[in-house]
């Protein structure tokens, strides 16, 4: 039930802020109360606004302040298991429905990007590369789901030779290459959409908390006054303690941290990633980076289960991280270094569903959301006014509490995790 610890991040560094709604609310009454102001919550708004809804969204800090804005901007293909890992989750129809909702998460940026004229700093190209040769083995099983179960012909193998020439880093045996996927400002792009979401008539209340939420009757307390609504969608992510207890243990807030450096020459970044792909690599706890619009490379790594976001270490882990990937920017100088919470779920799907009568969630996005949040609105939007055959499919997918309660959950999923861990090292 609170704000994420305000950062001060190359994303808020280089948006200019929209001013929303400010009146005081009172207590009001409306179709739709959203709890979240991140690519969540803002597409299921900019949805239900459109169709004629009345929408009032209310986040406890600032609109894309909680991952939305924080995040590496990665547009991934498919979801947080892999193409494979879908298929070791859900059956084959089930698992090919969400890989085609995950394509359409994709092609939704692109939409929403011409439709509303948001600039934020979209492109193509992403690379996910193999930290040690013997995973070479697991991206041919990769690359053979992508192509064989779920139809998807665009993505490339590369050897390490090419793998070497297109990130310009040694630390590659080989991956991925997906033209299709890419990355974005998601800053920008969250506050493009709050933008048109506000212009279709959503009123948006920033430093708002939800305090508590009655399912049943769909009221909604803030300390600004109550909100009586038809529905109410809890998109709070990783933040949302105690608003619906049954559907917390579900999903795990994990810290993790990004940095950027200084503005770099541009020959830099047209000698290490000429074709201007995002990457990420393949361990457990992956690093994952790409150049900004402005010759910054962003580079985000590492992980606290304890989840913690201020990472006081952070600097210099991804320091070392940079500096093994790229030894020619071990002394580059940093530009911002901020954290974040992942809300990450045991089978890394995303966890979307009905608690109550009038109230919708969406949560556990597993650090691939920037896309796949997108869907996952539209979908409730849709599901609320009628339509729920989407819903139907992503919340269908079973999810268990993470083990432990309360008091042991951390530190058994931090046991669990280090296990992994040690995995990376072959
Ligand atoms: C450091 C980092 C790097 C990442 N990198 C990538 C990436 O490269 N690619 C990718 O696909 N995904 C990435 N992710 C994950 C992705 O950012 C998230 O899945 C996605 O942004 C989740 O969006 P959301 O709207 O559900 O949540 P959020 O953006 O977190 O929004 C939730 C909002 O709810 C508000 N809130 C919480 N509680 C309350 C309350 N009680 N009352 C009112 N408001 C409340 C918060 O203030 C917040 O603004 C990353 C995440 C992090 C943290």
């Amino acid at each position: 039930m609170s704000a994420p610890p305000k950062a001060w991040s190359y994303y808020e560094a280089t948006v200019t802020r929209p001013a929303f709604h400010d009146a005081p609310m009172g207590d009001v009454d409306t179709d739709v109360c959203i709890v979240g102001g991140g690519l969540t919550g803002i597409s299921v708004a900019l949805d239900l606004a459109e169709q004629g809804a009345s929408v009032r969204l209310v986040d406890a800090g600032r609109i894309g302040g909680g991952a939305s804005g924080r995040n590496g901007g990665q547009i991934n293909t498919g979801l947080a298991p892999g193409a494979a890992g879908l298929l070791d989750v859900c059956d084959r129809a089930t698992a090919q429905a969400l890989f085609a909702l995950s394509e359409d998460a994709i092609r939704l940026i692109d939409d929403r990007v011409v439709r509303y004229r948001i600039d934020c700093d979209l492109a193509r190209g992403f690379f996910y590369g193999a930290a040690k040769p013997g995973r070479m083995k697991h991206m041919a099983v990769e690359h053979a789901a992508l192509r064989d179960v779920f139809g998807l012909d665009r993505v490339h193998m590369l050897d390490r030779a090419e793998a070497v020439a297109l990130t310009g880093s040694d630390r590659f045996h080989g991956g991925l290459l997906d033209p299709g996927a890419g990355h974005v400002h998601s800053l920008k792009y969250c506050l493009g959409l709050a933008r048109a979401a506000a212009a279709a008539g959503a009123m948006l209340h920033e430093d708002v908390p939800a305090l508590s939420v009655d399912p049943e009757r769909g009221i909604v307390v803030t300390p600004q006054g109550r909100i009586r609504a038809e529905h109410v969608v809890i998109a709070a992510n990783a933040y949302f303690d105690g608003l619906l207890p049954n559907v917390e243990p579900r999903a795990l807030g994990v810290g993790t941290w990004v940095m950027t450096t200084a503005p770099l020459a541009p020959e830099v970044r047209d000698h290490l990633l000429p074709g201007n792909e995002c990457v990420c690599d393949d361990n457990a706890v992956l690093d994952y980076f790409r150049f900004t619009a402005d010759n910054r490379l962003l580079f985000g790594g590492g992980v606290s289960y304890l989840g913690r976001e201020d990472g006081p270490a952070a600097a210099g882990l991804l320091r070392r991280r940079i500096a093994a990937t790229y030894p020619e920017l071990a002394d580059a100088p940093v530009g911002e270094v901020w954290g974040g919470k992942v809300s990450i779920t045991r089978n890394r799907l995303p966890d979307i569903g009905r608690a109550g009568r009038r109230v919708w969630y969406a949560h556990g996005f597993s650090g691939q959301g920037v896309a796949i949040t997108g869907i996952a609105g539209k979908l409730i939007a849709a599901a609320i006014q009628g339509d729920d055959a989407g819903f139907r499919i992503m919340s269908g997918v079973p999810h268990r509490d993470f083990p432990g309660g309360p008091y042991l959950r951390r530190p058994l999923v931090t046991l669990g995790r280090l296990w992994y861990r040690l995995l990376d090292r072959f």
